[in-house]
């Protein structure tokens, strides 16, 4: 099924300079880039977007990151693109990260792991409606 999935380039891969090498890689990857911005979250959108890790131990610090400097906002589609984004992406934590993946390639840390991936169709239905209106998907 063709599937839109939200992706985040990171801050950390913002400020190191790679998100457009990221960006190829989705493109070569066959994913077609449907939506784009960047921009720079403010406490409340960072903390709504992950609003299920409130009170988790990494949470201030994941809000803290990701407020510390501009993402870019991607829509991505193709078929499979959930599934397909999170086996290109690589595991969260980069230590576990496949050889050749995104995080394994651009992630600094375990909270500074270059990229966000919606992780079901629930997920990645509400995240791109959570950042994207209408006019902006039908492009
Ligand atoms: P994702 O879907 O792979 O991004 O992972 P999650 O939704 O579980 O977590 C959201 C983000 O919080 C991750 O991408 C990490 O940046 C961060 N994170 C999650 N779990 C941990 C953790 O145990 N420690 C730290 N430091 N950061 C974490």
């Amino acid at each position: 099924m063709v599937e839109k999935t939200l992706a985040i380039i990171k801050p950390n891969a913002v400020r190191n300079g790679v998100a457009g090498k990221i960006l190829a890689m989705w493109e070569e990857a066959e994913f077609s880039i449907r939506a784009l911005k960047r921009v720079q979250l403010t406490q409340v959108q960072a903390a709504g977007f992950y609003a299920e890790h409130e009170g988790k131990p990494f949470f201030g610090g994941l809000l803290e990151f990701m407020t510390s400097g501009p993402v870019v906002l991607v829509v991505l589609e193709k078929e499979n693109a959930i599934l397909d984004n999170r086996t290109i992406m690589g595991a969260t934590n980069p230590d576990n990260a496949a050889e050749g993946t995104i995080r394994k390639l651009y992630a600094d840390s375990f909270t500074e792991n270059a990229v966000h991936g919606s992780d079901s169709p629930t997920s990645a239905a509400r995240e791109v409606s959570y950042f994207f209106n209408v006019f902006e998907l039908t492009a």
